[in-house]
This record gives C-alpha cells, structure tokens and sequence, in this order.
C-alpha cells in the first residue's frame, strides 16, 4: 500500500496536458536528467532501475535521491519483471513510456554477453508486452543507438542508411531492439519511437565512458590509453551534450502520438519512427584528451595503441536534419562549453575542492 501510494503520488500531473511517464533506467546517467526535466516541467514521473553494478552503484543511488528530493520515486526492479510491470500499469494509467534502460557499453559485451540479450533484447520485448496490453496504450520512446551504424563509411550517417554491419555485441542488440519495436508498432499498433543517441557527456556521466574515465585518470597522475585507428590515425565521435539529448528526448516524447513528419508513416496509423540525436560535429580523441588538459589544468601521460577489434567504431558523425523537421532538435552546446560543466560537477561530486580527496 505505503508503495502504491508513492508511485501514485510520482507519478500525478501538475500541468495542463501534462503526460504521465514511466521513465526506465531512471537511476542512469540520461535516465536521470530526462526524469528530472520532465517532473520539471510538471509531468508525472516514475522511474524503475534495476541498480545492476555495471558500474559503481552509488552514483546511481545518488542520481535517485536527487530524483526523490524532487518527489520522483524510482521503483529498484527488473524490466523483465512482468509481475512488477503490470502492477506499475494497474495502479498508473501512462501516457507514455521512456524506456532507457539498457546494458550500456561496447566493450563489456565480451565479458558478459547475456547481459546484453536480457537487457537489450528480452527486456525491452517484456516492456513491449506490458504497453501493449495497457489501458490506454501509452506512447514509447526508446533509445537505441548510433553504433547501429556500425562500420558504415559514408558519412554523415542517416536514418535511411543501412544499418546491416554491427561491430559489437552492443550494436547487435539495439538493432534487434528496432525490428522488435517495429513489429510491435505493426501488429499492436503500438506508437514507437527510437531514438540513436551519438556519445552522450555531460555532469551525472558513466564511469565507463572515455571523457569520465580519463579525467579521473588525469587527476590521479595515471596513464590514459588513446586508441588509434588503423586506417585512420585518430577516433572520432559526434560527442552530444546531455542538455541537448534531454531537450530531443522530450521533444520526441511530446511529438510521439503525431503521425506524419519525415520520421514518421502514414497518416492515420500509430506511428513508428526513428532519430539520430547527435551533434553533428564529430571531435578526435586526442582533441577530446586537450580540452580536458586545459579544464583540469593537467597534463594527461597518453599511452597510444592502436585499437583493438574490441567494438569500437572509428568514427560517428549524425545527420540530425529529421529530427530537427519533425520536432524542432537542434543541438546548441559544443564540447569545450560542455565538458566545462562535466569537470565542473566532476570536481564538485568528488569532494576536490574541498581538500582533494581522491576517488
Ligand atoms: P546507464 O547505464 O547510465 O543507464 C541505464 C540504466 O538502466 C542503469 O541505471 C541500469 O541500472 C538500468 N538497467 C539496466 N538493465 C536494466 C534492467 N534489465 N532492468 C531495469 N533497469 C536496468 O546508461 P545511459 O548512458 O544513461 O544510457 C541510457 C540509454 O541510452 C541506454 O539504452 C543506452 O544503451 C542508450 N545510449 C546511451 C548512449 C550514451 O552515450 N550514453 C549512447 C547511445 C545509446
């Protein structure tokens, strides 16, 4: 009953039209920042994550006090938990479904390949199930990826490219995600959309992830590893600031019912569509490795190899224009502006300037 009552309360409305939202994968890095923009704004939000240890849970416990100080309740469970689903849907009629939660990173996916399925694949058909059968139907929103664009060479990439060679695992799975939500949309009428984020940075960030692993490494004076590419000599990648993801996650959210646009099908039908959310300026590492050496005022010890078939691309580089039709996305922060504010909540979160403690 004490839980029926706070997912109740998250998830009340307090804004006209507001939308109703179940946010999954809330306690990660864009899950976060997309459930506190939305309650913001006075939607009604409830979150689920399931807290795994891909990487240090407490900065996801964190993320969920923020969100609980805001009246956001994250419920700790499992998208495959279709029990759990279908009471979060019994006791609140959503309007939509942000579905975030995943098995994030390209390299992991050697060490513990079935995380990748069960999250990526089983989770999301479990979560389909669950809006299917709701009533009402709500809309989804989902992330997939721009490394479905996997080894692709024309670039920019776009929406209508093929996306018939994965280079990772990872890749794999949101690929399968998009033709599992398309079947879906299909035979269920289901409204979907998919959203391939490119490189997503900012404060709140994965530890996983090169821009937050190397500042942690260049503050402790340790060695970064730079990878180079073997036909290109550097890696590059359209880093997108967080900011601008949240913008484009709630401008697809909003825009989810319509059925027409460049992204979208046949007027009349539930629409199924899919968007690159990128920045379209694709930036080397070793410029990436600069811009943190001038915000840390240090200099980073590079170890360079060249890259290992490990998954990683050599490039990515997005063609936003569909999105920026269909629901007016436009990127505006670039990435010295924004790993500034990255460092910035880095060197606060980690008690720095406090007395420099070390993590
Ligand atoms: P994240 O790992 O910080 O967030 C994902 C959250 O989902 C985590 O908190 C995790 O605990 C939770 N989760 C994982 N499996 C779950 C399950 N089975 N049940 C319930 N919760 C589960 O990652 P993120 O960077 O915030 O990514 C969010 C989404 O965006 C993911 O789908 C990811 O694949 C996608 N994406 C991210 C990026 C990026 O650069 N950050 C790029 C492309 C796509």
């Amino acid at each position: 009953i004490q839980w029926e009552a706070q997912v109740r309360r998250s998830a009340q409305i307090r804004r006209t039209g507001g939308a109703a939202v179940l946010v999954t994968g809330a306690a990660g890095f864009v899950g976060s920042h997309v459930s506190l923009a939305l309650n913001k704004r006075g939607d009604g939000v409830v979150g689920l994550d399931n807290f795994n240890a891909y990487y240090d849970p407490s900065l996801k416990r964190a993320r969920a006090a923020l969100l609980a100080q805001r009246g956001v309740f994250v419920v700790a469970g499992d998208v495959n938990d279709d029990r759990l689903l279908g009471k979060l849907f019994d006791v609140v009629p959503f309007t939509h479904v942000m579905h975030l939660a995943a098995q994030a990173g390209v390299r992991y996916a050697m060490e513990n390949p079935s995380s990748y399925v069960q999250s990526n694949v089983a989770g999301l058909v479990a979560m389909l199930e669950a809006c299917k059968s709701a009533n009402p139907q709500p809309a989804v929103v989902w992330a997939s990826s721009s490394s479905v664009y996997g080894l692709n060479e024309k670039v920019p990439f776009s929406e209508t490219d093929q996306t018939d060679r994965p280079a990772s695992l990872y890749a794999a799975t949101k690929k399968a995600g998009e033709e599992i939500a398309h079947s879906y949309n299909h035979i269920y009428g289901l409204s979907i959309t998919g959203l391939r984020f490119f490189t997503v940075y900012g404060p709140w960030g994965r530890p996983d992830m090169a821009y937050f692993s190397f500042t942690r490494s260049i503050l402790q004076g340790k060695p970064i590893t730079v990878y180079r590419g073997k036909d290109r000599p550097e890696l590059a990648r359209d880093f997108t600031f967080i900011d601008d993801i949240v913008r484009g996650c709630l401008a697809a959210l909003d825009t989810a019912g319509e059925s027409t646009g460049s992204g979208g099908r046949k007027r009349g039908a539930a629409p199924y569509r899919i968007y690159n959310l990128g920045n379209t300026r694709p930036v080397t590492v070793p410029a990436l490795v600069e811009i943190l050496e001038r915000h840390l005022g240090r200099k980073a010890k590079k170890n360079i190899v060249e890259m290992p078939g490990n998954g990683d691309v050599p490039f990515t580089h997005a063609n936003i224009s569909s999105a920026q039709l269909d629901f007016g996305y436009k990127p505006s922060t670039d990435l010295e502006t924004g790993l500034w504010k990255f460092v910035r909540w880095y060197l606060s979160y980690y008690g720095y300037q406090r007395g420099g403690y070390i993590p």
